[in-house]
């Protein structure tokens, strides 16, 4: 299914801020419409994890999840940087958050629920969309979600209907 992503994802962010007005959720998307070949229930269960995630990890007074969208133009792909407040993550174990079962703090993350497989799910679906996901995190400051899907160029007419 063809999708513009802004309004995909706007949709999904506005869900989350009806369920928890006490965060702070900034929006820089992009201007232009982004089209993406996506399956959207898919990639909603792919975001929903992501912010959940973002809020779940925090103990921050001011809880803030922060979306910037980016397209590339030249390269024919979309980005979408997804950064919160958060614990963070020790270093080292960034990349192992997309490992089957892996949580971080086992002792605490018992007692928040969850399997630790969203991302590990998250990480297979962007895949099978011929996309990349990744981390970067700093202990005690936050993380940022990184996921790349590659977008669809529509002829010069098709624009005008959307
Ligand atoms: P599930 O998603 O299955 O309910 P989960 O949230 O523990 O459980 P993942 O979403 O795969 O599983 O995340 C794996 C682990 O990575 C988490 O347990 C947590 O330790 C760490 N993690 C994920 N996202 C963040 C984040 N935004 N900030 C800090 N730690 C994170
Ligand atoms: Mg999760």
């Amino acid at each position: 299914e063809i999708i513009d992503f802004n309004l995909f994802i706007s949709q999904i962010i506005e869900r989350f801020e009806m369920s928890y007005k006490e965060v702070d959720f900034v929006k820089d998307l992009a201007n232009d419409s982004i089209f993406v070949e996506i399956d959207p229930d898919k990639m909603t269960q792919v975001f929903d994890n992501i912010i959940s995630n973002a809020i779940k990890y925090s103990q921050k007074e001011q809880k803030r999840v922060e979306f910037h969208v980016k397209q590339n133009v030249f390269f024919n792909r979309m980005t979408i940087s997804i950064k919160d407040n958060g614990l963070g993550i020790p270093k080292g174990k960034v990349d192992k958050i997309f490992d089957r079962f892996y949580r971080v703090d086992k002792a605490r993350t018992r007692q928040m629920g969850g399997t630790g497989l969203g991302l590990a799910i998250s990480k297979d679906i962007v895949e099978a969309h011929d996309g990349k996901i990744w981390a970067t995190s700093c202990e005690g400051h936050g993380t940022t979600i990184y996921v790349t899907l590659p977008c669809e160029l529509l002829e010069a007419g098709e624009w005008d209907a959307n």
